[in-house]
């Protein structure tokens, strides 16, 4: 791969961005990444940089642009948040051009090194090439290995390089034959946006697995993973690209391409538990009526005598709005969160932490003292998260602390693009419900069911065993797709029976 211009690649700090080791932020999931592109915009790198900070939950560790002026290709890539980069206008200046495409990572696979963000691009015979990738390849390792093998020099350690490696090896004459041919080859979740010097082009997985949406800014085609990136430039929401289409925008207009056999769609459930921000629609639903629902459902399942329902901010709170609006149980903001610590915050020292700061949550004692409360949080990984709210409940003088899941017991580890631990990190994977009601030392504990689940995304039977319409696999350990790096021979988890409530 080579840098597309003299400016490309303006590098940040080589040991990636400054951690702020939040007291309550040790736990959380992390998606891998949000991908952005738009075409024929004479502002194409501006309103992509705008596109871009409206996904920032999708990745914050690092950020990038890659743009077409009709003759040169221009890039931006760095460490850090979209807005500490994009920001400023020299940045902006130097990527000229009316088409473009964006990225925000956090990385699953490959370190946190600059090599690795992308946009990655190279310069293949027939002209520059760079794309962006949402998701996760499930034989990357495989396909890596045989590319090296066969002479292939690698310049990153993702695994979207491997696409790279293969639209460049491809014999087809045409790019979206050769586009196609390598997509031909991988397996896994993919939600692509790429850029050559004709086309924009955007891909997604047969399976739908990530989201990709199509929107339109003045009659020019935007391509983004979540609708809110429409919603913060004004552009319109036209539609979801379809599991297995391929699209293609250039001055002849747009063309799609379906060249995979049709398979029923299973875009991945999680999106609505807490990856997409709740003013996306996604799959034609509203994120915040879904987690409001979950809460409701929840509700419904497990109500145990409380005088406060209590949000674990931020993405516990619309399902603890649905559990309060279902029960009839007041609302109460019982953490409040300080937005304004960054992330160049100056560390505190290990002694300083160990005197319990809170830099980021705090217990609102005027809501919970002398209260039973219920807290609502979104999902359960590792459970230290928990742990530690449970305390600063009961230290700020709640006198009964009850703990739900708006999800499911997480049982098995994501290969699709997700930071979810191995199932020895999983803390449902490993321990009864009693058991880890103890850990986290909540009076009472229970999960959404994951018939309730599908209940509240509209399926009164629940969950179809034979049909399951979601990727519901770190729940049901039901692997959509082959996982050809993977063992798919591990001893399965121990079966628990979790959908009755601990106390
Ligand atoms: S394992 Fe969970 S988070 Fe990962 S794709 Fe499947 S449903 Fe989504």
């Amino acid at each position: 791969m080579q840098s597309p211009s003299d400016h490309a690649e303006q590098l940040g700090p080589d040991s990636g961005p400054i951690e702020l080791q939040d007291d309550l932020e040790g736990d959380t999931l992390r998606e891998e990444c949000g991908v952005f592109g738009i075409f024929g915009h004479p502002e194409a790198a501006a309103i992509t940089a705008l596109g871009l900070h409206a996904l920032q939950h999708r990745g914050q560790e690092a950020c990038g642009i890659v743009t077409f002026d009709g003759s040169r290709f221009h890039s931006e890539r760095r460490l850090g948040l979209v807005g500490d980069t994009f920001s400023r206008r020299e940045v902006i200046e130097r990527l000229p051009g009316t088409v473009a495409v964006g990225h925000v990572r956090y990385s699953t696979t490959g370190a946190t090194i600059l090599r690795n963000v992308q946009p990655l691009f190279a310069e293949l015979n027939a002209g520059g090439f760079a794309v962006g990738h949402n998701g996760n390849l499930t034989n990357g390792l495989s396909l890596r290995r045989e590319l090296v093998r066969n002479g292939a020099m690698m310049q990153s350690t993702t695994d979207t390089e491997v696409i790279l490696h293969l639209v460049a090896q491809s014999k087809r004459s045409h790019f979206v034959d050769r586009f196609i041919e390598a997509l031909r080859a991988i397996e896994g979740a993919y939600s692509l946006v790429a850029l050559t010097n004709k086309k924009l082009v955007g891909a997604r997985d047969p399976l739908g697995i990530r989201p990709l949406v199509l929107g339109d800014l003045d009659g020019r085609p935007i391509l983004t993973s979540e609708t809110c990136a429409l919603d913060m430039i004004g552009a319109k929401y036209v539609r979801d690209i379809e599991p297995g289409e391929i699209i293609v925008f250039d001055e002849e207009g747009a063309h799609t391409h379906k060249p995979f056999p049709p398979k029923p769609p299973r875009p991945c459930i999680f999106e609505y538990i807490y990856f997409s921000r709740p003013d996306s629609i996604v799959g034609g639903r509203s994120v915040y009526e879904v987690r409001k629902a979950f809460g409701a459902q929840l509700a419904r399942e497990s109500h145990p005598d409380i005088d406060v329902v209590v949000p674990v901010p931020d993405s516990g709170v619309p399902a603890a709005v649905g559990y309060s609006q279902y029960s009839g149980v007041p609302f109460e903001l019982g953490i409040i969160r300080n937005h304004y610590v960054g992330r160049t915050f100056i560390q505190p020292t290990q002694s300083v932490r160990e005197l319990g700061v809170r830099m980021k949550h705090s217990a609102n004692r005027a809501a919970i003292e002398g209260k039973r409360i219920i807290l609502i949080d979104d999902s359960l990984v590792r459970g230290t998260t928990s742990k530690k709210i449970v305390r600063m409940m009961r230290d700020a003088g709640a006198r009964e602390v009850h703990f739900r899941l708006a999800s499911p017991p997480i049982l098995y580890p994501d290969y699709y693009g997700i930071d979810l631990p191995d199932r020895g990190g999983l803390l449902a994977a490993t321990h009864t419900l009693e058991e880890m009601r103890e850990i986290i030392g909540a009076d009472s504990l229970a999960f959404l069911s994951i018939d309730g689940m599908y209940r509240a995304m509209g399926y009164p039977g629940g969950r179809d065993p034979a049909n399951p319409k979601f990727a519901d696999h770190c729940f049901t350990g039901a692997y959509p797709t082959h996982l050809t790096d993977h063992s798919e021979t591990e001893p399965q988890p121990r079966q628990l029976s979790l959908l009755a409530e601990a106390s």
